[in-house]
């Protein structure tokens, strides 16, 4: 089988996501590119029943490689993430908090030091019909220079060097929007990092926790 580490790495990715509960029923979507080869989660299959070979391989203009089910319906998304980016991995879910901020901001507000992790405030993608081209634009556009968006009207999607690091990311997208709620649902004034302690806060992140040994 091509791909089988990626392909059952996907599979172990959708079903994190559900235990996180960062995703109902079938939303939500995985993939993994390696050179010209991207192996993404099949559309509409309960993440409990899904096993590696249900995973799809295509080619990076979406021709099919190896796989017996149709691909995730925003294949167009994942695709043109990896053209506009140098991401190795996508994951897009629809939790509950990301989804509801997505309604009222057009950008997370650097409400905390989290967002740099991100690469700064974090945008919302215009909304368009999910699984069309449009969606893959505005989705790829709002990705610029970042490591995550929100989906208006829809969810959220973070991108990785790889798997692990790319799922590691939708939590902490979920907890900054989680906050931001709170405190909008408050009324008061919401106090803003600036674009420096944002800058410092990034590199400090970089070297955060315990590094590789040489
Ligand atoms: P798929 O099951 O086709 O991946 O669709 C789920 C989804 O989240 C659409 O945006
Ligand atoms: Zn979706």
């Amino acid at each position: 089988m091509l791909l089988e580490k990626e392909r059952q790495q996907i599979v172990e990715t959708c079903l994190t996501m559900q235990r996180l509960n960062l995703v109902v029923g079938t939303a939500g979507n995985v993939s993994v590119r390696v050179g010209d080869h991207v192996a993404i989660s099949p559309s509409g299959v309960e993440y409990d029943v899904m096993r590696a070979e249900d995973v799809v391989v295509t080619d990076l203009s979406g021709n099919l490689v190896e796989g017996a089910l149709k691909p995730s319906s925003e294949l167009p998304l994942h695709l043109s993430v990896y053209a506009a980016t140098d991401a190795g991995a996508i994951t897009h879910n629809h939790a509950p908090a990301s989804t509801a901020l997505g309604l009222i901001v057009d950008e997370i507000p650097t409400s905390h030091y989290y967002s740099s992790m991100f690469g700064g405030a974090i945008r919302v993608a215009p909304y368009a019909t999910f699984g069309t081209d449009q969606l893959a634009i505005n989705v790829s556009e709002a990705l610029k220079d970042r490591q995550g968006a929100l989906m208006s009207n829809h969810g959220a999607i973070t991108i990785g060097p790889n798997l692990p690091k790319a799922l590691s990311l939708l939590p902490y997208l979920e907890y900054i929007c989680e906050i931001q709620l709170r405190v909008m649902a408050t009324g008061l004034p919401v106090k803003i990092l600036s674009d420096e302690l944002m800058a410092e806060a990034g590199s400090l992140i970089k070297g955060y926790g315990q590094q590789p040994t040489k």
